[in-house]
């Protein structure tokens, strides 16, 4: 299988994050993919390859010319403004009850401010998200090493990895946040709309639900989404990826939400897959698109399931069983030390090929940091 791999993610070198006012060592570093580049390059089976610059159209078919501009200014913006932190990072959002009994066409002409920390919280969902110097080069080559992905499988490969960094699924059509900023795997599905005129599925196996997916596809029915997460109940992004959620409009029925408990494990985990790419077989298609995280492994400082390393080959393999070409794209996974043979596995299942487990990684090196 080719992989696609941009060196650009290194200048994304976000160093601390905060999680309820504490701060603490980021999660989402550049170690992360290189971890991933490291072992699949060592496994001899996999080619990497350089992403094709696409431009700012396919993400302008998505996301807010405005969050766009943000993305590529802010950090320009915040130095002229003498904002000398590490981070732009935002503490003030635009709650939806902060225009309660306004109309939406006022709401919608107030302007977005001028202040580099307002701006980072109007284009903005939380406060881990932090933008850096080479934050705008990476997202824009994220998008790049998705969309040169789905152009390999539109070339007639059965599937491509596409190693973004960083992450998308979390950014909505006029939001970052959680450590996304463009949402690589949504402008691939809608690019590959466009190619084909067909639908494509997104299947959504990162730990956390991506509400900037289903938010983007919500209205649409040439996309399907399914997502396996936790429950918001319990874990963020907490105020979507309920199971009630199907989609509106064009896209009734559409959106398909699998939310799980804390400690599911391999077996749990595989009947919700199953579930998942039933719904996913019975709509037409010849693709689908994978927001693939690993943040659901047992070890993972952010999860709380139980996954091993072993059930990702299993998962892989159920997925291509399904016959349809694959766009697999990374999404999160935080316990650094498994991040490289978890992806092996999942990839190494995608391909038929066998799982022949690696030797146990290093248990405990980043084990937890919360
Ligand atoms: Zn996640």
């Amino acid at each position: 299988m080719r992989f696609v791999y941009s060196p650009a993610h290194l200048a994304h070198d976000t160093v601390t994050e905060t999680v309820m006012g504490a701060v603490i060592p980021a999660n989402e570093v550049p170690e992360r993919a290189e971890r991933i580049r490291a072992t699949l390059e060592a496994d001899g089976g996999f080619t990497l390859v350089g992403p094709t610059d696409h431009g700012p159209d396919p993400i302008l078919a998505v996301h807010d010319a405005g969050l766009v501009r943000f993305v590529e200014e802010a950090w320009r913006e915040a130095r002229a403004q003498s904002i000398n932190r590490p981070n732009l990072l935002a503490d003030t959002y635009p709650s939806f009850r902060m225009f309660e009994g306004m109309s939406p066409a006022f709401v919608a002409g107030r302007p977005e401010t001028r202040s580099a920390a307002g701006r980072a919280g109007w284009w903005g969902l939380d406060t881990a998200n932090p933008l850096v110097a080479g934050t705008a080069g990476a997202a824009r080559a994220a998008v790049d090493v998705a969309l040169t992905a789905a152009d390999l499988v539109l070339g007639g490969e059965r599937a491509a990895y596409g190693l973004c960094r960083p992450p998308g699924h979390h950014a909505a059509r006029s939001m970052a946040g959680g450590y996304c900023f463009f949402n690589n795997a949504a402008i691939a599905a809608d690019a590959i709309v466009r190619a084909t005129g067909q639908r494509v599925a997104i299947l959504d196996v990162d730990y956390h639900h991506g509400n900037g997916t289903q938010q983007i596809f919500w209205q649409r029915g040439d996309v399907l989404y399914v997502s396996l997460h936790a429950d918001p109940e319990r874990q963020y992004p907490y105020f979507l990826g309920r199971a009630d959620e199907t989609g509106e409009g064009q896209g009734r029925g559409a959106n398909l939400n699998i939310p799980l408990p804390a400690g599911t494990d391999d077996g749990a985990y595989l009947a919700a897959l199953d579930r998942g790419l039933e719904a996913i077989a019975a709509a037409p298609g010849e693709i689908v698109v994978v927001s693939l995280g690993f943040d659901t492994y047992g070890h993972d400082p952010i999860g709380d399931f139980a996954l091993t390393t072993a059930v990702y080959h299993e998962c892989g393999r159920r997925v291509a069983a399904l016959g349809r070409r694959l766009v697999i794209l990374q999404e999160g996974g935080y316990h650094r030390p498994s991040l490289g043979a978890n992806a092996r596995a999942w990839l190494r299942g995608a391909e038929g090929r066998p799982y022949e487990p690696l030797p146990a990684a290093g248990f405990g090196e980043h084990g937890s940091n919360r």
